[in-house]
């Protein structure tokens, strides 16, 4: 059984999971999950990328699969910033739910006259769970048909993007047409004063939980070069041919690659060494010592070994291939732009990597600067 099976979930969940690939539970996952099925309030500081959706989704499919629940009432409502984040949920629910008998709709703008009478007959036959953003939510509340004295749980999720957008009183008038037992969790980046002062008027005695947000050093200038896989290596070339650096690394994802680079940088007469597993510990710690005290510029390293190299304030970091943990991208890049000094993280993105690539930049918050290719 996956590291899933700590948490005490229906075989339906658990198949739910299994069907969606995961193994491992994120720390917001660990800490939020037991808390929800006690029953408790949440209020959550994390961003996306964090596994949030799946610490609210998960014990509430629980709860749903219960024989006793009455499917054609509303039992959650999810209240979204934007129709975007509604169909990422919506996505999550289609893959978890896959194996129960479940209804949910997302409710939000736009759309024509059909998606309005979809939207009502679903919230008049009762969906379990129903995803909306606060406006279009209003809209129908204010035509009467929508019936929430079944409901059990609130989700506030990205407040803080609800707030700057204005949605503070939408919020408190939907809010205001709930059952008053309920377990409300509330979801947010961000925790400025409004945010607490909101958590206090609809949260009860919540836990609280801080999944802090890895964050690129403040100096890393980001780049990505969109290239195909035989570009790379000339690329490297061009970029060493051009410019003196004091300190860079080059992380690739095998140790073939390593050594290709590790040649043709020579032949430029740099300054360069590898590092990988053909290596004995004392040559790699030879390498390592060198490459500290700058006897040797130009470090190429695979990627097995790219957590465990602790040199910091580089000059250049490229990412040869894109890292498939959005973490070990983060990691790395924290090692250019230390004390004031700014860095520069250039990554090589091929066509097949551009998923990785998205989900680091979901991680981050923001896409990253795509360099435009001169030749
Ligand atoms: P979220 O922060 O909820 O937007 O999730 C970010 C991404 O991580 C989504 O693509 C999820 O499907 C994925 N994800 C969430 N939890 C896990 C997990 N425990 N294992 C693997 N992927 C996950």
């Amino acid at each position: 059984m996956s590291e899933f099976g700590q948490f005490n979930f229906r075989d339906e969940v658990f198949q739910g999971i299994d069907a969606m690939g995961y193994d491992k539970p994120t720390p917001i996952q660990i800490q939020a999950i037991p808390a929800i099925m006690e029953g408790k309030d949440v209020l959550g500081c994390a961003q996306t990328g964090t596994g949030k959706t799946a610490a609210f989704l998960l014990p509430i499919l629980n709860r749903l699969c219960d024989k006793n629940v009455d499917g054609s009432k509303i039992h959650a409502v999810i209240i979204v910033p934007t129709r975007e984040l509604a169909l990422q949920i919506d996505q999550q629910l289609e893959g978890f739910g896959y194996f129960m008998d479940l209804s949910f709709i997302s409710v939000y703008g736009g759309g024509d006259s059909s998606t309005w009478e979809q939207q009502k007959t679903a919230l008049v036959m009762g969906a379990e769970i129903v995803i909306a953003t606060p406006g279009r939510l209003l809209s129908h509340l204010a035509l009467g048909y929508v019936d929430f004295s079944h409901l059990e749980y609130l989700i506030l999720d990205e407040a803080d993007r609800m707030l700057d957008m204005g949605f503070h009183e939408d919020i408190m008038t939907i809010v205001k047409l709930l059952p008053k037992k309920r377990q409300t969790l509330l979801f947010s980046a961000t925790m400025p004063p409004r945010m607490r002062t909101l958590a206090k008027t609809i949260l009860n005695q919540p836990i609280q939980i801080d999944i802090a947000a890895s964050k690129p050093a403040e100096g890393a200038i980001q780049g990505v070069y969109m290239l195909e896989e035989q570009e790379k290596l000339n690329k490297i070339v061009e970029l060493f041919s051009k410019d003196d650096v004091s300190g860079a690394i080059i992380f690739a994802s095998s140790k073939i690659r390593v050594k290709e680079i590790n040649t043709a940088l020579k032949k430029l007469k740099l300054n360069v060494a590898a590092i990988h597993s053909d290596l004995d510990q004392k040559e790699r710690e030879t390498v390592m010592r060198d490459f500290k005290n700058r006897k040797l510029q130009i470090l190429v390293a695979t990627d097995i070994i790219s957590r465990g190299i602790d040199v910091e304030g580089l000059d250049l970091i490229i990412n040869y291939d894109v890292p498939r943990d959005p973490e070990d991208y983060i990691h790395r890049i924290g090692r250019t732009a230390r004390a004031e000094k700014s860095g520069v993280a250039l990554t090589f993105v091929n066509r097949k990597d551009a998923p990785n690539l998205k989900k680091i930049e979901r991680f981050l918050g923001n896409p990253i600067f795509k360099i435009p290719s001169t030749s």
